[in-house]
Order: structure tokens, then sequence, then C-alpha cells
């Protein structure tokens, strides 16, 4: 890159924040597998090399989770679980047992078996599958690398630590890698080629609150180490040797980030009570326990939906019961006495491996949430009996996902009554915690009021509800557009379910990435919620707007609102009406657009 050109790169803004340092280029390439046929006399010596190389990997990865331990960092457990899955992979008979039957029977070089191995493996996931299971593959890569460069006798984990502060640039971030990197050095941020928000790489940089931009597509071949790197992880853009009035300009963004932050977080222990004191409990959404720290943190008062469905995601098969009381006694305890809302599994369609998937045209139509539990009432029972184990560890709340009428409500109720009675009968008693729903079908909308008679609260998910509303997949860039949280349709459906809550007397929550808007409060306040459940690092700034609002004025801007009719107009009378009164605070946040994911 001559010196003084700037590229702009733009990708998926990861992790929030602004990072400006040196590039730190890690190769990540994969290595050149040798292949050849192997003499009778050197199958033995192959398999020896096979033998070694596993274990070599194994020790390797032993060390750096020993490493990772030791890192008294958030999102080290995280990292952990991720090096176990590996250490785990290293031993699972479809690889070892695999590579040695083709170095025996097909008498290929172990280096070769090992990569034939592998792409067995990585065939078993769809072509088409789920971000979730493009990432699992990448982990059989990352295994697969690393035993057959030990083969070769390459260094794996050898590379020099990046200086503090550098932007590590790559083309994909293994977990150890990422692990490495971060045990005793902060990095300024990350920047990846390839990559998704649910990536690890992602995941860990939120965990940490690094700047990140992943799926740029070709930062590899645009930064040479050394060259000055901008990474905008909000608005998921980098800046290679950025002009210098550019960097000017991000330095001064960098710093007017770090103290907003700052101060956001001097309010963070005060109530999220409006100036004609209405209070809303802000809460926060996670996947792991992991995340509880960071939600705590940024003044978290709850968890509003803890998506369970990760616990399965994250080790790649079924957690045992004990798993699931292990995870849910941690966050219960940690957050105890205040309240966890803990959603059953909301899997089905993609999320699930191959081989229990039932092909689908429509997967987010399909037997998922809900449905699929009901469909499989041992996987349920498991969760329910280890929920209600760990109810006495704290405040817990159920929620079941999807659910489309009061049969399903009224059946799965009927399965928890049954497993407490089945726990009772084994001499463990436990009260019924409430029960509650998410609203995520317009079906549920429109019959909230029934529901409400019984259901203990309500929990909207707008990401589901707007997407089923207005027939458009939350997931498909080309229908984005069309994503509109103000929607009318959606407007009079979330007042409806408000209504419905308020007359029932029931508690109303919104736990879509429509409640941790900013540009939201005023609307969310005029529906009557009770709690909004959010992404940690969202509740500061969120509670800031709460606090200098009034929810008579959300109201009757509400009111407003459902007489306008298109969805342009009402969003532009929300901005106008959230500038005027709030305009500083939320000059950085001037969107109301699309979920991202
Ligand atoms: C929702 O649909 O709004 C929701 C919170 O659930 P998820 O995003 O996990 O589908
Ligand atoms: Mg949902």
């Amino acid at each position: 890159m001559p010196a003084g050109t700037a590229t702009t790169l733009v990708g998926i803004g990861a992790s929030a924040g602004i990072a400006i340092g040196r590039a730190w280029l890690l190769d990540r390439r994969k290595v050149r597998t040798p292949k050849r046929r192997l003499g009778p006399d050197e199958v033995e010596p192959d398999l020896a090399r096979l033998r070694t190389a596993f274990e070599v990997s194994d020790l390797q990865l032993e060390e750096v989770r020993r490493k990772v331990a030791g890192a008294e960092r958030r999102g080290a457990s995280d990292h952990a679980a991720i090096i176990d899955m590996h250490r785990l992979m290293l031993k699972d008979e479809m690889l070892v047992l695999e590579a040695q039957r083709l170095v025996r029977e097909e008498r290929i070089n172990a280096e070769w078996a090992v990569r034939r191995a592998i792409r067995k493996i990585k065939g078993a996931f769809a072509d088409d599958a789920d971000e979730y299971f493009k990432e699992r593959r990448a982990d059989v890569d990352f295994v697969g690398e690393r035993v057959i460069k030990n083969l070769l006798g390459q260094a794996v984990d050898a590379d020099e630590a990046p200086p503090e502060g550098a932007i590590v640039v790559a083309h994909d971030l293994s977990p150890s890698d990422t692990a490495l990197l971060l045990h005793d050095r902060k990095v300024g941020g990350f920047v990846t080629d390839s990559g998704a928000k649910t990536s690890h790489t992602a995941i860990v940089a939120r965990a940490l609150e690094v700047p990140a931009v992943v799926a740029t597509g070709r930062i590899t071949d645009v930064a040479s180490r050394g060259d000055w790197v901008v990474v905008d992880g909000g608005r998921g853009v980098v800046v290679v040797n950025p002009t210098a009035g550019e960097r000017a300009d991000y330095e001064v963004a960098r710093e007017r980030f770090r103290e907003r932050e700052l101060d956001l977080l001097s309010t963070r222990d005060l109530p999220a009570s409006t100036l004609d004191d209405v209070t809303v409990r802000l809460a926060g959404n996670i996947e792991f326990a992991e995340e509880v720290p960071s939600l705590l943190s940024h003044g978290g008062e709850a968890v509003g939906l803890y998506r369970t469905e990760f616990l399965y995601l994250q080790r790649d098969r079924l957690p045992t019961e004990e798993e699931h009381y292990e995870e849910y006694r941690r966050v219960l305890e940690a957050l105890a006495p205040r309240p966890v809302t803990i959603r059953t599994f909301d899997l089905g369609g993609d999320k699930l491996p191959a081989a229990l998937r039932t092909p689908a045209e429509n997967p987010a139509l399909g037997l998922r949430a809900i449905r699929y539990c009901l469909r499989q009432p041992d996987l349920f029972r498991d969760q329910l009996r280890a929920l209600l184990r760990a109810s006495v560890h704290g405040t817990l709340r159920i929620m079941f996902p999807m659910i489309s009428g009061v049969a399903e409500l009224r059946a799965a109720k009927r399965i928890l009554i049954d497993v407490r009675e089945e726990l009772r009968r084994a001499g463990v008693e436990v009260p019924l915690p409430p029960v509650g729903i998410m609203i995520e079908l317009p079906s549920a909308a429109l019959i909230a009021d029934r529901l409400a008679l019984e259901s203990d609260f309500f929990s909207i998910g707008t990401n589901d509800l707007i997407q089923y509303a207005l027939g458009i997949d939350r997931q498909d860039k080309e229908v984005a557009y069309l994503y509109k949280p103000l929607h009318l349709a959606v407007l009079r459906m979330l007042r409806a379910i408000g209504q419905a809550a308020a007359a029932a007397g029931i508690p109303f929550s919104m736990c879509g990435e429509m409640a941790g808007e900013p540009m939201n409060v005023l609307v969310l306040l005029g529906l009557g919620v009770t709690e909004l459940s959010m992404n940690g690092p969202s509740i500061p700034l969120v509670k800031r707007v709460i606090r200098a609002a009034r929810a008579e004025d959300g109201r009757l801007l509400l009111d407003r609102l459902l007489a306008l009719t298109a969805a342009d107009d009402i969003e532009r009378e929300v901005r106008t009406e959230m500038s005027r009164r709030f305009g500083g605070l939320l000059e950085h946040d001037a969107q109301v657009g699309p979920v991202s994911g």
C-alpha cells in the first residue's frame, strides 16, 4: 500500500468502540498438505506420527487453556469452553479413527488422512447451514490445521505477541489465537476478512469490549504490518492508512466515545425512573453465563432473556440435565435476589445438527422453539427439571418462546407441572416459578387478552414479531429496508399487547432489539412497558433517556403516532420529538433502523 493512501473497508461491526493502532498481521492461511501413498512398511510409522501429533496438539491446547484460565479477565471462561471443545474434537472418533483407517486401509500419509477426515466431518454440516454451523466448520478446520502443522513440524502457537494497542488483522482467528492474544496484553482491536456476528472473535471481543469489525472481505490484502488502522466497531468501518485529517477526526470521535461511556456509567446505579415517577426495570439479554459481569457493570437489574439454546450451540451436543442445572444455578446465584427470566430452548429449523434436522422449506415457520420442545418431550423435560431444581438458588421466571395460541401454552405448562410432580415424588419439593410467554407471533398478539389470563408475564420478542407481522425474513438483507419497528401494524399490536397485560395486571416486558434503541424510549414508555431487556452495554444510555423523559409525553406521542399511517411519517415524528427533547443525548444514535441479526 503506498504511503498516504487511505483505504476504507466496510464489514460487520462486531464490537462497538473506536480503536486506532498499528496493524499486526497474523498469517493464518492454511498449510499445504503433502499427499503421497505409503509403502507397506511406512504404515506403522505414520500411525505412530499420527498418534504423536494428536497428543502434542492436545498438550498445546492444554497449555493455552492454562494460560487463559490464569488470566483473570472477563471472557476467559468463554475461551476456556471453546478450547475444551477443541480438545474434545481431538479425541473425536470421527477424526481419530477415520484418519487411522485412511492410513491403514488406503495407505495415504498421515497429513493427507487428517485433511480427508476433516473434510468428511465438515461435509456433515450442510452447505447452506446457518452461521452457527459455519462456525463449527471453522472449529473443525482450526483443529485439523493444528494437527497437520504438528505432523509437519511447523510452529503453531509460537507467534510473538503483538504490542499493546495493536490492531490484530487476520483472515480469521481461531479461539485459541484470540485467547493467546488477549491473555496478557490488551490489543486495541480486531479486524478480520471473514467471520460473522456470532463468530468466536466477535463474541469474545464484545465480552472484553474490544472494538472489532469482521467480514471485511479483504483486510489482509489491504493492510501490511505496521500500517495505521482505524477500527470503528460501531459502524463496521475500517480505515487503513487514514489521512492526517481522518485520523484526527477519529481521535476526536474516540475521545468522545470514551467520555460518553464514562459519563453514562456515572448514572448506572440510579433507578430508571421518569420525571413523572414511572419506573421501568432495565434488564439484560444474555446468551452465556459469562456475560453476567458485563451486564451488572452496566447497571443491569435483572436478566430479561437468557437464550438457553446457546448452551447447546456452544457445546454442539445436547446438555445433560446437570449441565443445564449448573448453568442456571450460576446465573441465578449471580443475580439473586434480582429476577432471571430463562427462556426454554428456541431450537429448531437450522439451529440443529444435520442429523436431527427434518428438511423444511421455511425453517422460520417450521418446527422450532416451543413446537420443537413439545415434539421432543424428553429434551424439554430435562431442561424443565433442571430449571425447577435451580429455582431455589435465586429468583427464576420461566418463559416459553414462539407461543402461537393457548393450546401450546397449556401443553407446555402441563409438562412443567408434571415434571414438578415427578421431582416431588423423588423428594425434591420446589414451588412453581412464574411462567410467562414471549409474544413473537401475530396470532399471540391478537389474542393477548386471552393469553394474559393464563400467563404470569409477557415479554415481546419484537425481532420475530416484526418479521412475522410484516412477512420479511429478518436475516435477509434484500428486505431489510422493510423492517420497520414503527410500522403502524406493529404499533397497533404492541399497544394491544400492553393493554391486555395491563388489564390482567401482569408485567409486560420487551426483549427484542427494539427495546434497546434509545430513540424508541418515549414510544416504549407510552406503551406502558414494565421492563426492557437489551444487551448490557445499551443499558446506560436507555436509562439516561428514561430519566430525562415523562411517561405522559410517551402516551401523548403514541396517540399521535397511531393517528398517522405511513411508517416513514411515524418514524419522522418520533425522530423530531426525540431530538427536540433529548437532542444532546441522542446525537450519536440517530437511527431507527432494522435489527442487525
Ligand atoms: C425476539 O424474537 O425478539 C427475541 C428476543 O428472540 P430471538 O432474537 O432470540 O429470536
Ligand atoms: Mg425470537
